[in-house]
């Protein structure tokens, strides 16, 4: 029996979360969910945005799955990723069939370092003037690289980019860069190479196709995820996971989205994509892929929500999803 932390958090996640525990109470597997509190809501209810009782819990469990967090996503999710010691990101972006996009057939996955960069959270702010401390390490950084390349191995793709910004922050990126290269040559049959990453964001729109995996550090490794996403389809349809040694953590890339929460309107494919990740993660590979099949045939039926040109609420489309894995 595994047992899984489930925080729905704020905003959309809590209408997603539904629809992706649809699907999993659908597939009856040795799986214990159990509910815990985080985001915003329990900020103003417990005055802490990750409660103790909640962060002990992610601790214990064997996976977290977790919703979305609003305005307290450094305190909540960010946290989460560094007390679990999550170091890595992983974020594909896959056109589904049935998807019009910008890209039809783009497969690409993102690894991003998930627990340094200028996400370690050192700013300091004195009269007038502010700073922020970026954080990268040798450890860390080989760490990431070796995780992205033997994600190629294992998922049969044939090369990994580097994205830095090494020609100007000569030492944070420089190390970053230099690290990539040097893992690169343990890995003969992998292809590497690694680009500026403003250069790779005017690739990533104009010809995607270079590109494979990509491993990047924090930040540039959230902007350039949610760029792919929109090359792929949007957000409503982007999933991820943050994994480590002895812990993960399952989310969609995105966010609270206050704009449409509450209107039962969010697309839950990411969610249940998610959820498929951590499928993945505990072996049930059958069940992950028949879930992902079954979110095509209803995508392609033409039956979506709002953000793809449809009108079915999210647990229409949850339903739909459901109906066909009986
Ligand atoms: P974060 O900074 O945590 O990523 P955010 O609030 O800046 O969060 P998101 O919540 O990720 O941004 O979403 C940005 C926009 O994308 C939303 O305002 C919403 O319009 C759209 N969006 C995001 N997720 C979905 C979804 N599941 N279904 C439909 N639209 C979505």
């Amino acid at each position: 029996m595994k047992k899984i932390a489930v925080i729905p958090g704020d905003g959309i996640g809590k209408e997603v979360m539904d629809a992706a525990m649809l699907i999993l109470e659908k597939l009856n597997l040795p799986f214990e969910y159990n509910f815990y509190e985080a985001g915003d809501e329990a900020q103003q209810k417990y005055g802490k945005a990750l409660p103790d009782e909640t962060l002990e819990a992610c601790r214990e469990s064997d996976a977290v799955l977790f919703g979305a967090a609003g305005e307290t996503a450094a305190d909540v999710i960010v946290r989460l990723r560094q007390e679990l010691n999550t170091f890595a990101n992983i974020r594909p972006a896959k056109a589904l069939k049935g998807i019009k996009c910008l890209y039809p057939g783009l497969d690409i996955v993102i690894v991003r370092e998930n627990t340094e960069c200028l996400y370690r959270g050192f700013e300091f702010e004195f009269d007038g003037v502010t700073e922020a401390v970026r954080v990268i390490t040798r450890q860390a950084s080989e760490r990431i690289a070796r995780y992205a390349f033997e994600l190629a191995k294992r998922e049969g793709r044939r090369k990994v980019t580097a994205l830095h910004k090494a020609n100007v922050m000569k030492k944070t990126c420089g190390l970053f860069r230099d690290v990539c290269r040097e893992i690169a040559a343990e890995y003969p049959d992998i292809e590497f190479n690694d680009y500026y990453i403003d250069a790779a964001c005017m690739y990533l729109v104009m010809d995607p196709f270079r590109f494979d995996v990509i491993v990047t550090t924090n930040m540039f490794g959230d902007i350039v995820s949610d760029l792919a996403a929109g090359l792929v389809g949007g957000l409503g349809l982007a999933p991820s996971a943050n994994v480590g040694e002895r812990n993960a953590i399952f989310e969609p890339v995105h966010g609270a989205a206050f704009d449409i929460a509450g209107k039962g309107i969010a697309n839950p494919t990411a969610m249940i994509l998610t959820a498929c990740m951590m499928l993945r993660h505990f072996g049930y590979l059958d069940e992950a892929r028949r879930v992902e099949e079954a979110v095509e045939r209803v995508i392609e039926s033409g039956k979506t929500t709002p953000d793809l040109g449809r009108n079915l609420t999210t647990m229409k489309f949850a339903n739909e999803v459901a109906s066909l894995l009986d």
